[in-house]
């Protein structure tokens, strides 16, 4: 038995397993145990095109699966930008994934000892495939925890509420991570985990996580994005001015061979501040953190046109993208 002045909860999360799957059978599998799998499916169904779902469907397409990916939603990772959202369900097709939208599986039935699975939707439709993985979200890992023995509150899916110093509602007891649910991510965890210890131990450190946290997601090609979306934007009432940059166009690009990939930035008209990055293309993920830093220092368009950029690099894209921005409606002011 081991005793604390302060606990801090970070025992993360599972993947959620809804009935009627067969976990059992080596052909039905969650997002852990595809991981072991000895094969390449020939023919795989993934259940759930969130975000697991969506790069799991990427790499098994890459290596050669035909893959089916089944989603109860009508649109593609829908908190990204619609623009993007559309480049990458299309880049997807191509590579070889195909789209159920607005079906739910009925059932997943199992032929035989060595057959295929075949899932019913809800249109009547089947599908058959020798490997189905499901990627239906997670669960945090709390039920082990006996958590209501010290008094913790515990929600649906095991998660944990905490306060904006990740305080549960137990004074000495802090949560961080995936057991206290969005945006459960690794970055975002640690962010999570240094703020409650400075706040435990009064080392006034860090008292709150960044506002604008950048999504890395791993499809192919690679998403990234920060800030605001032209939804988003439109949905507040803010006028805005979008600019683009092929990596078609960029010496980095060409060189690369990324004949797909954009870069879009988005800026408030009545400032030009700067207010959401999105990319998509190759080092997207790496790419981003230069439009969150300036999001971040509540910078825009005057930063970049300031700025020299190395070349050839992708980092460029941002120069270009701001002039495209500038020139496609009323110039802003430069410095
Ligand atoms: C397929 C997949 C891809 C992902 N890709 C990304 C990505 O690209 N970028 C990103 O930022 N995030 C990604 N994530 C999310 C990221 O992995 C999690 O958000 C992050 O690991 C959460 O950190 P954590 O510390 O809360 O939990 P974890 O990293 O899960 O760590 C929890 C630890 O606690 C241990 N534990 C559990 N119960 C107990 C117990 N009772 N006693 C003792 N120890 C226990 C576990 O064994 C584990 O080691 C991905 C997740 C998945 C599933």
């Amino acid at each position: 038995m081991l005793h604390g002045e302060t606990i801090l909860i970070a025992t993360g999360s599972a993947p959620f397993r809804p009935a009627g799957f067969a976990f059992e059978d080596d052909r039905v599998c969650d997002s852990d145990e595809i991981l072991e799998i000895d094969r390449i499916p020939r023919r795989l169904l993934v259940v759930g095109a969130g975000v697991i779902g969506s790069e799991y469907a990427c790499t098994f397409a890459a290596l050669g699966a035909d893959v089916h990916l089944i989603d109860g939603r009508g649109a593609l990772l829908p908190f990204l930008d619609g623009e993007v959202s559309t480049a990458l369900g299309a880049a997807m097709s191509r590579l070889g994934v195909t789209f159920h939208w607005n079906e739910r599986v009925v059932s997943c039935a199992l032929t035989g000892r060595d057959g295929d699975a075949v899932v019913t939707l809800s249109s009547g439709a089947t599908l058959r495939g020798d490997t189905v993985l499901v990627a239906a979200g997670r669960t945090s890992n709390t039920a082990a925890l006996r958590l209501e023995a010290a008094g913790v509150a515990v929600g649906e899916r095991g998660l944990i509420a905490v306060d904006r110093q990740y305080r549960t509602n137990v004074p000495h007891i802090f949560a961080v991570g995936d057991v206290i649910g969005f945006p459960a991510l690794a970055a975002t965890s640690v962010e999570q985990a240094r703020v409650a210890m400075s706040c435990a131990f009064d080392l006034g450190f860090k008292s709150q996580i960044a506002s604008i946290l950048p999504y890395g997601i791993y499809t192919i090609p690679e998403v990234s994005m920060a800030g605001e979306t032209e939804e988003s934007l439109r949905k507040q009432g803010v006028d805005y001015v979008a600019g683009r940059a092929l990596y078609a166009e960029n010496a980095r690009g060409q060189i690369i061979g990324d004949r797909g990939g954009f870069l879009k930035l988005l800026f408030r008209k009545s400032d030009w501040k700067l207010v959401g990055v999105h990319v998509l293309g190759e080092q997207a993920s790496e790419l981003i953190h230069i439009g969150l830093v300036v999001l971040t220092m509540d910078a825009g368009w005057d930063l970049f046109n300031r700025v020299c950029f190395n070349y050839p690099t992708l980092g460029v894209l941002y120069q270009r993208a701001a002039y495209d921005a500038a020139g496609s409606r009323s110039r802003p002011a430069s410095s």
